[in-house]
């Protein structure tokens, strides 16, 4: 397995890896919620973890756990978690390792829903501050003695601010910090996430790698970087054996056993199967993107346009170095005072619907939907303007996707 490419591994890997007893080539959806053992020793020793064991299907299930495999081998991880959604990745594992009296350190460039969780985080007790990323300088002034962990996206959404991973990264392990990172809008595919000194990966498996709006599933991946002998907040049942592995078994029991946001199998198999297909419904996504920035570029009905792929954004250079595509993900800012609402109405390919790296390009007017919960000085703080639209950037035939622009635009002009 180690020496074949990364889309090779994958759609051999359940048969290499996992046989079936039958020959079956995919992993089976097993639904089976309990499992029988014939020696009680078996589940004594299973809840004791003892031995690695099936026990109960809100913990683990074959399904599930075939999809962590796969994931961590992808990500080159040490390990994996998943969960029913992205946000319950996020929420079940920040409450399985923060306490009341920490300090945390949060990018002020953030999904909407995240934002709104840091929100209810700091109700909890936990201090909660909101850094522009992508100013280290900034993110060093505001570590404190009780600062366990500064939490960011590889590339925020709307606007793809990018944060310097290696810099942030270093940071944070001459702190002992740990470095969370959501990288639900990069997906390996574009960004390695093994090269950089991350601690914790997060991503929603219902957006690039489930793929086809059919599947929700979030997962959380340990890098393998942190030294969780320095993190203050290990149970000390599960101080035993690997110390490499006390965060995941934290994770695995205060998260996702406790929180109980469990990833059904139904959806895991639906996520392995987006998965295979990943790499090629991305390679396209992307060189569609390209197009439509070089498209919008010119146009006189655009003030703004916000993508990596621009020699004027401000991450341009380290976009180039950090990641291996510009992503499918852009947005823009209308201009003569149109409103994204009329611009949308006017679209016939492109839909207008709340979700991302979907195979259909998505539009989105940003500030009446995901950042309407937030004040208008907030919404400024984070570079949101009322004119902006994001697309996410699907698989269809280009100049279909040109041609609609181009109609939207003309029309409400
Ligand atoms: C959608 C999204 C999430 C949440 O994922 P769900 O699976 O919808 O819960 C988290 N982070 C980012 C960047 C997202 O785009």
């Amino acid at each position: 397995m180690k020496n074949l490419g990364s889309t090779t591994q994958l759609v051999h890997q359940d048969r290499l890896v996992n046989p079936q007893q039958d020959g079956a080539v995919h992993t089976p959806i097993n639904t089976g919620v309990l499992y029988h053992f014939v020696d009680a020793q078996g589940i004594v020793d299973a809840f004791q973890g003892k031995k690695i064991a099936h026990v109960y299907g809100r913990s683990s299930s074959p399904t599930t756990s075939a999809l962590q495999q796969m994931l961590a081998h992808q990500h080159k991880a040490l390990g994996c978690v998943t969960f029913s959604t992205g946000m319950a990745a996020i929420s079940s594992t920040l409450f399985a390792l923060l306490k009341a009296g920490d300090h945390i350190l949060v990018s002020q460039f953030l999904f909407g829903n995240t934002r709104s969780f840091f929100h209810q985080l700091s109700g909890f007790g936990i201090n909660v501050d909101f850094v522009d990323v992508t100013n280290i300088e900034a993110v060093k002034k505001s570590i404190k003695p009780n600062t366990r962990l500064l939490f960011c996206e590889s590339l925020a959404n709307p606007l793809t601010q990018i944060p310097n991973l290696d810099e942030l990264g270093e940071l944070c392990l001459a702190h002992h910090i740990l470095f969370a990172v959501d990288t639900t809008m990069t997906p390996h595919v574009m960004c390695e996430v093994s090269r950089f000194p991350i601690s914790l990966v997060f991503t929603s498996l219902t957006k690039y790698i489930a793929g086809h709006g059919q599947a929700m599933g979030g997962a959380v991946l340990d890098m393998g970087v942190y030294d969780w002998t320095q993190f203050a907040h290990i149970d000390e049942l599960y101080k035993v054996a690997d110390t490499r592995m006390w965060g995941l078994t934290q994770i695995r029991k205060k998260g996702l056993r406790d929180i109980g946001a469990t990833l059904d199998p139904t959806s895991a198999s639906q996520v392995m199967l987006g998965q295979e297909t990943l790499a090629l419904r991305y390679a396209k996504a992307c060189d569609n993107a390209e197009k439509i920035v070089c498209f919008l570029s010119s146009h006189a009905g655009i003030k703004k346009i916000y993508h990596p792929s621009l020699e004027t954004h401000p991450q341009y250079l380290l976009a180039q170095s950090q990641f291996l595509t510009t992503g499918a993900i852009l947005a823009f800012d209308l201009a003569n005072g149109v409103s994204p609402v009329e611009f949308i109405n006017a679209l016939k390919t492109i839909l207008c619907a709340t979700h991302l790296g979907d195979t259909r390009t998505l539009a989105l007017p940003v500030a009446e939907t995901i950042f309407f919960e937030f004040a208008q000085a907030e919404r400024d703080a984070m570079g949101i303007s009322d004119a902006c639209v994001r697309l996410s950037v699907g698989i269809e035939d280009v100049q279909d996707l040109l041609a609609d622009l181009a109609q939207a635009l003309d029309s409400v002009q």
